[in-house]
């Protein structure tokens, strides 16, 4: 990766020899194809076009901020999984990347399943006609209301998460008459996040059911104990934006080792794994993203491999891919605000959204990219941070990278990769409106979730 000192001069000279910002690239105009969603280009005039559509007349329509959703791409992610995996895998997208009724119908028709983990999210997906059996509901602290639509629903699996858990779903399927398909969720000891994984230290958090200390194997022998439960599997989720399928070794080795002591012990082998979702975007031009078939080919040689040596039947493989279906397919447009160059350090470029449409900066320390993209410019690179007009300093929708120095109030700046987990955790904060999201497809743009309004907000308060 590049972190070599830009030319601009000796303004930026403090904040260059710190090196947490990318060099600029040679070109600002040019869009890394890396980070954009695929039929993102610019046009005659430099402005850039989604689908067909310029962002001005997008922004015009729409207003903005408002995210800008590529759904052909969307689409041809959903079949380069599901043709990666194969008919003897199972790719259920996470939902709480973005759901909406039109991403349920566009996941249908693109024969993909659905994760959920709240009562919200499985109502959008049997709404939109999500069949049940296509559906996994997940989460740590499930309601018993929750558990009881999932189950009246006919819900194809539940994960389940905890002891009580267990229990639970047991004695509310029984009292439905039905056997409740689920699997466990086991805590592997792996911990993965970018480019690293952590063996260790991973126990203590509130998800699963840790392995270690025969946990998950009480759990299996509890869950195969009750006639309202029908155990299909295992479940491993180590983590999120992950390159490196170590973690993934890792993680499948543990899950099938668990499969060869259950069937030592029960004489039952388990016909499914998942293997969770976590798989990295290219959120920068530095992050380099394994494509769906290589994750396949190399997730099915690992469980093949150790089921062999464990002699055990290769169970049938699911997978979870939420940020890596939907994350590339969107950006997000604003309009610049107020520009405050900051002597010697940076300039700062307020934009009318900010930790409300994108809050993964302030969370997580999130890197975005961004791009002057209502026009080109063949100014200097100037150093910028992207910010809100939040009542926060930490505020900030992208915390270092450049843009043209003739930058000007009233231009249109986009930030790409932003599908999944904007929109899907957007806040109120300062009674901000949240943006839409529109789909953008064959030179024709509608809202898939309108834009907030302030009657929207009135109507909630109603003191
Ligand atoms: C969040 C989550 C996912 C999806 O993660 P991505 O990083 O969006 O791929 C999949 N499975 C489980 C259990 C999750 O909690």
């Amino acid at each position: 990766m590049s972190r070599s000192a830009h030319p601009a001069g000796p303004r930026h000279a403090d904040v260059l020899t710190e090196g947490h910002y990318s060099a600029p690239a040679a070109d600002l105009n040019v869009l890394d194809e890396k980070v954009w969603s695929r039929t993102v280009t610019r046009d005659a005039d430099g402005a850039l076009t989604v689908g067909g559509i310029t962002v001005a007349r997008l922004a015009e329509e729409f207003g903005t901020p408002a995210y800008f959703l590529d759904e052909s791409d969307f689409r041809a992610r959903c079949r380069a999984w599901s043709e990666a995996f194969g008919p003897d895998a199972d790719v259920f997208y996470a939902g709480k990347a973005f759901l909406s009724r039109a991403v349920v119908r566009w996941l249908k028709e693109e024969g993909l399943n659905l994760d959920v983990c709240s009562g919200g999210e499985l109502t959008t997906a049997l709404d939109a006609g999500m069949p049940a059996e296509r559906i996994a509901f997940h989460g740590n602290n499930k309601t018993v209301a929750e558990i009881e639509r999932a189950v009246e629903a006919g819900i194809g699996r539940i994960v389940l998460d905890s002891f009580q858990e267990i229990v639970r779903v047991a004695h509310i399927a029984q009292r439905h008459g039905v056997r409740q398909r689920v699997q466990i969720r086991v805590t592997v000891g792996v911990e993965a996040h970018t480019h690293e994984f952590i063996a260790t230290a991973h126990e203590d958090q509130k998800f699963g059911i840790a392995l270690a200390d025969g946990q998950a194997a009480e759990a299996v022998r509890r869950a195969l104990s009750l006639d309202g439960l029908d155990l299909i599997g295992v479940h491993s989720h180590i983590g999120s934006q992950i390159f490196d399928m170590a973690g993934f070794e890792v993680s499948a080795r543990r899950v099938v080792q668990l499969l060869a002591e259950i069937r030592d012990e029960h004489g039952v082998e388990l016909p499914e794994i998942d293997l969770g979702g976590g798989l990295g975007i290219a959120y920068t031009s530095e992050d380099d993203p394994r494509e769906p078939h290589e994750i396949a080919k190399a997730l099915s040689d690992i469980v093949t491999r150790e089921c062999e040596s464990a002699k055990l039947r290769t169970p049938r493989i699911s997978v979870e891919p939420g940020r890596a279906i939907v994350g590339p397919t969107a950006f997000t447009l604003y309009e610049v605000g107020t520009i405050k160059p900051l002597e010697g350090l940076r300039t700062y470029v307020s934009v009318d959204g900010g930790m409300s449409d994108n809050i993964r900066t302030a969370l997580y320390d999130a890197e975005y990219s961004v791009a002057l993209v209502s026009r080109t410019s063949d100014a200097e690179p100037m150093l910028v941070r992207v910010v809100g007009k939040h009542c926060e300093s930490g505020d900030i929708v992208v915390k270092d990278a450049f843009l043209p120095a003739d930058l000007a109030p009233g231009d249109l700046i986009a930030v790409p990769a932003t599908g999944a987990y904007c929109r899907s955790m957007a806040s109120n904060y300062n009674h901000a409106l949240r943006p839409p999201v529109v789909a953008v497809r064959d030179g024709e743009a509608r809202a898939i979730v309108r834009r907030e309004t302030e009657e929207d907000l009135l109507r909630l308060d109603v003191g």
